[in-house]
């Protein structure tokens, strides 16, 4: 399957942030014209807007463009979605995992576009616990499940290079609605997102 990159930057926008960039530069002690920082701006520019594309994204649009009717009320789990997200405090990193869970109500959806959803979410400056609820939220509001659950575990970068140095300390968030509410239901999620089988 050939694979073809492509991505498209607004000259408009890229020109301003490389601008900036090469201010912060200078402010940092740095010199922009040296030659390894020649195209760090652009580079940096570029980067930040694929970090932060989530903004144009519609994650309802996801779900909805690929809602299916289906009779099934077995929960559905899907796990260790990779979550590689920023902070808007220190526009810093963090990177973790997401397990999503939902116990359709007569509509299900692709399992891929639940990833999706995570990163719509994800690519943008966010807080853990909004993350969290911003997925639960559009997968509640979309196929009207009988629950949602989302638990998410990550690592910040802004602990672990700065300030309090926590090395090792992951972050738990975790969000739920309907029957995921109830002792049994929860239970069930969170035993099948710590078993650690691997197909
Ligand atoms: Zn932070």
């Amino acid at each position: 399957m050939a694979y073809k990159k492509t991505e498209q930057y607004e000259d408009e926008i890229t020109s301003g942030l490389i601008k900036s960039y090469g201010e912060v530069l200078g402010l940092l002690g740095e010199d922009p014209e040296r030659e390894g920082l020649k195209k760090t701006p652009e580079r940096l520019a570029k980067a930040m807007q694929y970090l932060t594309q989530g903004y144009h994204l519609d994650a309802k649009a996801i779900i909805n463009s690929a809602k299916f009717h289906e009779e099934v009320s077995e929960m559905i789990v899907v796990k260790d979605i990779e979550i590689y997200s920023m902070c808007e405090h220190h526009m810093l990193p963090f990177i973790g995992k997401a397990h999503v869970a939902y116990i359709p109500n007569g509509w299900i959806t692709g399992l891929s576009k639940i990833a999706r959803v995570v990163d719509v979410f994800a690519r943008r400056l966010q807080v853990q616990e909004r993350l969290t609820v911003d997925i639960r939220n559009c997968i509640e509001e979309t196929l009207k499940p009988l629950g949602v659950a989302v638990v998410i575990e990550a690592q910040h970068l802004c602990m672990i290079m700065r300030g309090i140095q926590k090395q090792h300390s992951i972050a738990t968030t975790s969000a739920f609605t309907g029957e995921f509410n109830t002792d049994k239901t929860r239970a069930e999620f969170m035993r099948l997102i710590t078993s650690g089988s691997k197909p």
